[in-house]
């Protein structure tokens, strides 16, 4: 265990000790008062990789001078450029390169995914999901129970944490699993929350939801890039993500996918079907017939949108050069040295902070800043640092190692206390 110290001194000696650390200048900073910000929001959208622009100049460029033959013969071919995605996506989310596939944006793609994985019937119907779950993925579920027919506040149930709690128990969940058991159709869920950090675990519940026969999905915007995932070896039946947040893809870019192989090949699988789905060797070929990709890619509908996902497979080349495991290894410390700066200043100022994120936790840190409002939040803006806000006094910050250095931290908790005493 490393000692911290809440000093300028400490923080820089743990930078020139990281081993992640030339990863910092490979991105591109907003600048506040003329200094780079010191940015908590990569939960919201990461920072843009400077490798970003030129692999999105390529297609520009290729695009330009060939046209339509850039579907061939651009320097990385259109018409399967996001088959490269899946290599280094597979490393990052523990699955096999099969097993993913790139497309649409998150929403669009639980919404295809349950076509195939929520198949209500009179006796099994219910979905079981977190309570206050992120805004657009309880509108996508209660629409497809709509859709089915069925009453969501029948068909939904939610997991409520404990009174006075701020995280959901692991215990619960597999005790509710068990209280709906053969009514249970689905369980889905997001693998990190968005608003208190808490990862679930993943392994267990996947493993209880499928002893009582349901099939399991996992929303990761929060997850994917931010802890180690392992969906082949939890047998995950499902599971989507989008690129922009942890994975520093870019706004709106393209959505990840990871569909069991188990699913792969069938033909009878419902599924919303289009002609990037069907057989590379016959596609052109324009017969009436579906010829499902024998991978995940038979869920593929559209020619890849290539100007969304080519800052993504440019991110993913720093994923492949730092890997998840000395990514991890910097976070915990990173948001461990973060929560220790938040407790010693704490011990100065008048107001009290309380972390609900629980221990089983990525990079992200949500703490209530009693006694503090929303001048706070423009204060810190104003001194260049970039955090997440929420009524009526929760900031949610997120480290990312990639590009969040230890001084960073430590400037931060200067500001903090600045701002708090300038009242
Ligand atoms: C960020 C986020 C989304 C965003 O969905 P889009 O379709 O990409 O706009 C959805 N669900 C969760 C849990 C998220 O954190």
């Amino acid at each position: 265990m490393v000692q911290f110290k809440n000093t300028r001194a400490f923080a820089r000696e743990m930078d020139r000790e990281d081993p992640l650390k030339g990863l910092r200048e490979r991105f591109n900073y907003p600048r506040v008062n003329d200094r780079e910000v010191i940015y908590f929001t990569g939960n919201s959208l990461g920072l843009q990789p400077k490798i970003a622009r030129d692999y999105v100049d390529e297609i520009m460029k290729d695009w330009a001078n060939l046209a339509v033959e850039g579907h061939f013969y651009a320097e990385k071919p259109w018409w399967d450029y996001h088959e490269r995605l899946a290599d280094p996506l597979s490393r990052v989310v523990g699955a096999a390169p099969e097993e993913i596939t790139v497309m649409n944006t998150l929403t669009v793609n639980l919404h295809l995914l349950m076509v195939s994985f929520y198949r209500p019937t009179q006796k099994r119907f219910k979905i079981l999901c977190e309570e206050k779950a992120f805004p657009s993925d309880q509108y996508m579920l209660q629409s497809q129970v709509r859709y089915h027919g069925l009453d969501p506040k029948e068909a939904i149930i939610e997991l409520k944490k404990r009174e006075g709690e701020h995280f959901w128990r692991t215990a619960d969940v597999i005790s509710k699993i068990e209280e709906i058991g053969e009514e249970l159709a689905l369980v889905m869920m997001g693998g990190v929350n968005y608003y208190n950090g808490q990862v679930l675990n993943m392994a267990a519940i996947t493993q209880k939801a499928k002893s009582v026969g349901a099939f399991v999905g996992w929303d990761l915007a929060h997850a994917v890039g931010n802890v180690i995932l392992k969906l082949s070896d939890w047998e995950v039946d499902f599971a989507a993500w989008c690129s922009y947040k942890y994975m520093n893809s870019g706004p709106g870019s393209a959505s990840g996918v990871f569909i069991n192989k188990k699913y792969h090949g069938l033909k009878d699988i419902p599924r919303f079907e289009g002609w990037w789905g069907t057989k590379k060797e016959t596609r052109f070929l324009m017969q009436p017939d579906f010829d499902p990709i024998p991978t995940a890619d038979a869920w593929q509908l559209s020619n890849p949108p290539v100007l969304a996902v080519a800052p993504y497979l440019a991110a993913l080349q720093l994923f492949e050069e730092a890997g998840m495991p000395a990514l991890v290894s910097k976070q915990k410390l990173l948001t461990g040295y973060l929560e220790f700066v938040l407790q010693e200043i704490d011990k100065e100022v008048e107001s009290t902070f309380e972390i609900i994120t629980p221990e089983d936790r990525g990079c992200q840190l949500s703490v209530f800043l009693h006694g503090e409002g929303r001048e706070l939040f423009e204060y810190l803006m104003k001194e260049g640092v970039i955090v997440d806000w929420r009524e009526p006094n929760v900031i949610r910050l997120a480290p990312v190692p990639f590009y969040c250095s230890f001084e960073d931290m430590y400037h931060f908790g200067q500001i903090l206390k600045a701002g708090i005493r300038s009242k």
